[in-house]
């Protein structure tokens, strides 16, 4: 069968994947980042944000794509909330979960209610059959594209996958609901010939994925420190230390010997999820982490000669003025070497989704008007601190960084950006509690 896999914007490793194991099924596979699919072709949708939903062009090439007689399946992240994807998009079907035994079958034989792991439309009624069962972690080769190398996510040709799920409880994040708690983590030997092929098409940078590398080989909630190094060992072995990195770390999964790694088979550089610098918002988001734990962490990363990059959430529902303060003073004591900042966007089928529904629109910092400092330049209340703690960053870098007025009109442009997101994200998780 001749299948198009569109993974929008990046190829992403959810869709690679995707791809090898239909190849291997023998199935002819594309995979495009563009809208632009032949008519003959079956068309695999992996999207990953929910404002994939909303976008007119992958709304209109559902629709075009169907009008001339294809079929339309849709999976990846968003297939969480399976009753969205098919009220927005109105696809064939939507591929529940993790795809890749299911989808084999809905190429092959069609939509069925016999099939668990998929929703469809039965006279405009969604039908959810039951949930496959979790995936293989021994799986085919990706399908990897010849122009990967080309690709930069966060400076990396791609984020192979080493292990699924996440210990974790973080409400805004979707990976434990996805994937589950308990890790699963790939045999070495295939995770390496995975290496081998991508290096082979021509990947520079390859980053571990998974919610928090250390987290690799862990069973029974019992952490593995030496197949993590075994990993990354064996990683920089055929890549190179200088193009591999396993940036993403919980502070809590850190240790001497993880860290010792780190520096010697990476990049050198550590990713830590801080989001807050208020001990009460870190327990609202359900973090499983304070402050202090944030702090040492650091610490320590700098002792091992790491550096450190870390995110911030902000507009949390709940936060105060003086939890955001405390996460500017955090910012401030810890000179970061790089900061990301984003506005809290609720994802569906998280607790913050929950939490969004339930708070009034006149308590959400997504839709209450920023009255304070940049009240001339009408922002949001969580606008204006995405804007704010953007620019309070670069204040506190090792590195002075001037904020011209170039840099000024990004860091708003993008405050906006996510503030528009996050409000059609949350318009549309409002319309599907109500119905
Ligand atoms: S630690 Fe990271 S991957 Fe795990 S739940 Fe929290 S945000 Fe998600």
């Amino acid at each position: 069968m001749e299948i198009t896999i569109l993974s929008p914007g990046i190829y992403t490793y959810g869709a690679m994947l995707i791809g090898g194991v239909l190849r291997d099924a023998g199935h002819r596979v594309t995979l495009t980042r563009t809208p632009a699919v032949p008519a003959d072709s079956v068309l695999l949708m992996s999207l990953f944000s929910t404002q994939h939903l909303l976008d007119p062009a992958i709304r209109d090439l559902v629709r075009t794509h169907r009008e001339r007689g294809g079929l339309v399946y849709v999976g990846g992240p968003v297939s969480a909330a399976p009753e969205m994807v098919l009220g927005e998009l109105a696809p064939d079907a939507v591929v529940v979960g993790e795809g890749e035994e299911t989808v084999i079958r809905l190429v092959e034989e069609g939509v069925s209610d016999a099939l668990p792991g998929i929703a469809f439309l039965d006279a405009g009624r969604p039908v959810v059959t039951p949930p496959a069962p979790p995936a293989s972690m021994d799986r085919p080769l990706p399908l990897i594209p010849d122009d990967i190398g080309n690709q930069s996510v966060r400076g990396a040709s791609a984020y192979i996958e080493t292990h699924r799920g996440c210990i974790g409880g973080c409400t805004f994040c979707q990976v434990p609901r996805f994937f589950g708690r308990a890790i699963r983590s790939r045999p070495l030997d295939r995770i390496v010939e995975e290496v081998k092929a991508f290096s082979a098409h021509g990947a520079t940078r390859l980053s571990v994925s998974g919610g928090t590398g250390s987290l690799y080989g862990s069973t029974g909630g019992e952490m593995n420190p030496e197949a993590f190094i075994g990993l990354l060992r064996s990683m920089a072995e055929v890549m190179g230390p200088k193009n591999v990195s396993s940036p993403d770390i919980r502070v809590d999964c850190i240790s001497d010997e993880i860290l010792g790694a780190v520096r010697q088979y990476t990049i050198g550089w550590v990713f830590f999820g801080i989001e807050s610098g208020s001990d009460r918002v870190l327990r609202l988001m359900g973090k499983g982490a304070t402050v202090r734990q944030v702090e040492e962490a650091v610490e320590r990363c700098r002792e091992h000669g790491l550096r450190v990059a870390g995110s911030f959430i902000v507009g949390y529902p709940g936060e105060t003025e003086r939890d955001y303060e405390a996460t500017k003073d955090l910012i401030a004591a810890l000179s970061l070497d790089d900061v990301f900042v984003s506005s809290a966007e609720p994802i569906p089928a998280t607790p913050l989704a929950d939490l969004a529904v339930r708070t009034p629109r006149d308590k959400n910092p997504a839709f209450v008007p920023h009255t304070g400092e940049y009240r001339a330049l009408s922002l949001t209340e969580s606008e204006a601190r995405c804007f704010d703690l953007m620019m309070h960053a670069d204040l506190f870098r090792p590195q002075l960084r001037l904020v011209t007025d170039e840099v000024y009109n990004t860091y708003l442009a993008e405050a906006r950006k996510q503030g528009r997101d996050i409000r059609a994200a949350t318009e549309l998780i409002l319309r599907y509690a109500r119905a």
